[in-house]
């Protein structure tokens, strides 16, 4: 390279001058003298030559078994030039891991400072490395159980059924043995094929706000169903006493009353349904479900709830699934009722039951009003209802499918909606292969 000296020409250059002169004074000696008496002195020149070659290659091999920057030799010549290359070689490669080592302490204190635990864990859920609050948090001690099996560290059933199950779209929420005071959120990155990092998060407080707000709407729809039944109740008297005939404006009114009275009902129905299935405490109940006979009996509720208007079919894989019959019930009803409440009549609805080595596909498809693409990320969510006027004429709650929502993440299960405004919809329950009785498939009507 132009400007730099070249290595090898500054180090084998002065050696071949030194030997050529010491040919040349051996030449002119044997010329002057005797062949002999050259012969002799270029003998004696190169072993002298040799021996201060293996000197300073005996103290390179010294320097190389135990290589420190402050015992660089010094050297003569060429030898000055390898030993002060080396000298800067070295003190390079001092400062770059000195840099490095400085930058991981600067990323380890950030990471110790994040208020989320971190843990680094390998293929096998062996820990390499965790911070304080995962320490706190997780009742680690990166000095004690680094290289130990997190799994068997933190022992309790659904983190380890989280931590082994390797889906881990929805965060695990759960209180530690060790602390049950804490309520922790776990996160799990997969970041390279053989590493993962555990993310904790203190929820507590957000857990204790969440509950207060659910046993608040739990107690007051408990405290609001009685004397809602009691209102509907005496309303229906009303309406049914023979004098109610009489006056129609009255009657009317009556009706009217009825009608909402029945909506609250439903509404205050619907908030503890939601309450109980978000509460952590009721685990699953896990029944042996006939999922063609529940399909046959959802498409009879739904022709009784049609009157006629929509033309309906259905087609069930004779399978069982385990789960809650109520919840699978209350949910895929749900779906069915909201097929019926959106379809103008005239329109058809096919309920499906379809198995494969996947799992199970519950689908309800209408010709109904559909639904546009804005909108299909948050129907979920509770009172969430693209026509708020439609959903009342018509009975909603506004919760139907905040309900689907919980019992299908109950079973570990998940909702896919496909849909186009004016055109219908498509909505499907997927549960996991796990949830499966019966692989066999056989096509039922
Ligand atoms: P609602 O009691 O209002 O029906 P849901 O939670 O069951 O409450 O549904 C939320 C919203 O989703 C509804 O208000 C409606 O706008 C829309 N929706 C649900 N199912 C359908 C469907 N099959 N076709 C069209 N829109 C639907």
């Amino acid at each position: 390279m132009a400007g730099k000296p070249n290595l090898r020409v500054s180090l084998l250059l002065p050696a071949l001058l030194r030997i050529c002169a010491l040919g040349v004074v051996a030449v002119l000696l044997g010329v002057f003298f005797d062949t002999t008496v050259g012969l002799v002195f270029a003998v004696l020149a190169l072993a002298v030559l040799l021996a201060f070659h293996l000197v300073y290659l005996s103290l390179l091999a010294d320097w190389l078994e135990r290589p420190a920057i402050e015992t660089v030799p010094e050297g003569v010549g060429a030898w000055s030039e390898v030993f002060s290359r080396l000298y800067r070689a070295h003190r390079s490669s001092q400062l770059s891991e000195r840099r490095l080592a400085e930058n991981e302490e600067r990323f380890r204190r950030t990471i110790s400072a994040l208020p989320e635990g971190i843990v680094l864990v390998d293929a096998a859920l062996q820990i390499e490395w965790c911070n304080p609050v995962a320490e706190r948090h997780l009742g680690l001690s990166l000095r004690n159980d680094g290289g130990l099996r997190l799994t068997n560290l933190v022992r309790d059933p659904a983190f380890v059924a989280f931590m082994t199950s390797g889906s881990f779209e929805q965060p695990l929420v759960f209180r530690p043995l060790n602390s049950p005071a804490l309520a922790l959120s776990v996160t799990v990155i997969e970041f390279e094929p053989a590493r993962s990092i555990v993310l904790t998060y203190d929820v507590t407080q957000t857990e204790r706000v969440d509950a207060m707000r659910r046993d608040f709407v739990a107690n007051v729809s408990h405290e609001l169903r009685t004397p809602l039944t009691v209102v509907n109740g005496f309303l229906e008297m009303l309406l049914d006493a023979p004098d109610a005939a009489g006056d129609p404006v009255r009657r009317h009114h009556l009706q009217l009353m009825h009608e909402q009275a029945s909506r609250m009902h439903r509404l205050v129905e619907d908030l503890l349904m939601l309450s109980r299935l978000e509460s952590q405490e009721s685990a699953v109940v896990e029944e042996d479900v006939d999922m063609a006979a529940l399909v046959r009996e959802l498409t009879d509720e739904a022709r009784a709830l049609s009157g006629g208007r929509h033309s309906l079919g259905y087609e069930a894989d004779e399978t069982h699934v385990r789960g809650s019959r109520d919840e699978l019930r209350s949910a895929l009803g749900n779906l069915v009722s909201n097929a019926i409440r959106y379809t103008p009549a005239g329109g058809s609805i096919q309920l499906r039951w379809t198995v494969d080595q996947r799992g199970g596909a519950f689908s309800v498809e209408d010709t109904g009003i559909g639904i546009a693409p804005e909108h299909l990320p948050r129907l979920t969510e509770r009172f969430y209802r693209v026509d708020k006027s439609r959903s009342r004429e018509t009975g909603g709650t506004g919760l139907g499918l905040a309900i689907v929502k919980h019992v299908l993440l109950r079973h570990q299960a998940r909702l896919t909606i496909e849909s186009q405004a004016g055109q219908g919809s498509t909505f499907t329950a997927w549960l996991p292969d796990s949830r499966l009785i019966q692989p066999e498939i056989t096509r039922a009507a």
